[in-house]
């Protein structure tokens, strides 16, 4: 298959050269993938799409979008030119613009303009709105306007930057399945960032994984959730427990000295038998609705802070994993 977006040896400096947005990224993202994009806050997410987008210009590297050169240090195509599709966190609608001029704004003169943004607006589920004003609408529908004016010039690569995170929980993730489900139906290639890798997981094909502007990960969602390759990319997925001397002391764990070793949380189990355990005390019980937060001793003093959603009666309890569970990274 051929890769739709081609990004070689990317780099971007802010400050004069003091702040390394991005170091030498290099990947690509192939016809009809969704890639997310993940890292923590400054990791270098936003540079990355802004340059895809041609917000921003790159110090090093290459850009192609469907074989066309669209940015290098001798050449930077204009954002209108590079055929991708934005979806911001702010949706960004004119406000003083209807839903369906909203729409037709970015598609190019033809007889049909009209035509493509209402089958446009019909595909994302807003038929019948395309005479009302963004203040008319609620978020999520904004949002689905935003990605309609996004998708209605067909363009090859469609940009979200954490397009959800505006939104109550409620709302996050009905619309999240059904943008996506909208993606997949139109078969555009899209890049998007998002610090909610339950997003990531749920819908990408591939997760890009960013670390002080650097690439430190890409594999497809579930490979990436089992075999991270740090503890960083471990810990974007939830709860990560690393297993430091005193931890394997009180589990009566060795592990190997040249390694790394980490435990999920969701693998930790509550009394129940498994390969390497401990008593504990608990300490103190945080309420969290369908679970708690429980910070324990352990037999040798250690403590550790767990979440379960198993009913703990008492003050004492047995916490374990098993071996198969443990992640090991190389220092
Ligand atoms: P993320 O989106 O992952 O949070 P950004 O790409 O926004 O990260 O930022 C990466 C790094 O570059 C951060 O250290 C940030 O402060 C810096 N940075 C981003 N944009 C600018 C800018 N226009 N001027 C100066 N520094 C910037
Ligand atoms: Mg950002």
């Amino acid at each position: 298959m051929q890769a739709t977006l081609n990004i070689e040896n990317l780099s971007k400096s802010f400050d004069q050269g003091k702040v390394k947005a991005l170091d030498g990224v290099s990947f690509y993202v192939n016809k009809g993938d969704i890639c997310a994009v993940v890292g923590e806050s400054g990791s270098g997410k936003t540079t990355l799409i802004r340059l895809i987008a041609g917000l921003e210009e790159l110090d090093e590297g290459e850009i192609h979008i469907e074989d066309k050169l669209v940015a290098s240090i001798k050449k930077n195509i204009a954002p209108e030119k590079r055929d991708v599709g934005m979806v911001f966190q702010e949706y960004a609608l004119f406000p003083h613009l209807s839903v369906l001029e909203n729409v037709t704004y970015g598609i190019k003169k033809s007889k049909s303009k009209k035509e493509v943004a209402l089958a446009t607006l019909n595909l994302v589920g807003l038929e019948g709105y395309e005479k009302r004003y963004p203040h008319e609408l609620s978020g999520g529908q904004q949002q689905r306007v935003a990605l309609a004016r996004a998708l209605a010039p067909n363009p090859s690569v469609l940009i979200l930057d954490e397009p959800f995170s505006n939104l109550d929980a409620m709302m996050r993730h009905k619309l999240r399945n059904d943008v996506f489900n909208i993606i997949k139906k139109t078969g555009v290639t899209a890049i998007f960032v998002t610090h909610d890798t339950q997003d990531a997981l749920a819908v990408a094909d591939e997760i890009l994984i960013l670390q002080n502007g650097r690439l430190v990960q890409k594999d497809e969602a579930s490979a990436l959730y089992k075999k991270p390759q740090s503890i960083y990319v471990a810990s974007l997925f939830g709860n990560t427990i690393q297993l430091n001397k005193g931890l394997q002391t009180a589990f009566k764990c060795p592990l190997k000295e040249d390694c790394c070793h980490a435990i999920r949380n969701e693998n930790i189990t509550v009394n129940e038998d498994c390969d390497y355990v401990s008593e504990a005390e608990v300490l103190k019980r945080t309420f969290l609705g369908t679970h708690s937060q429980l910070l324990l001793k352990l037999d040798n003093g250690e403590h550790i802070t767990v979440v379960t959603n198993e009913p703990v009666l008492g003050n004492t309890l047995k916490i374990g994993f098993n071996s198969k569970d443990v992640l090991a990274f190389e220092e």
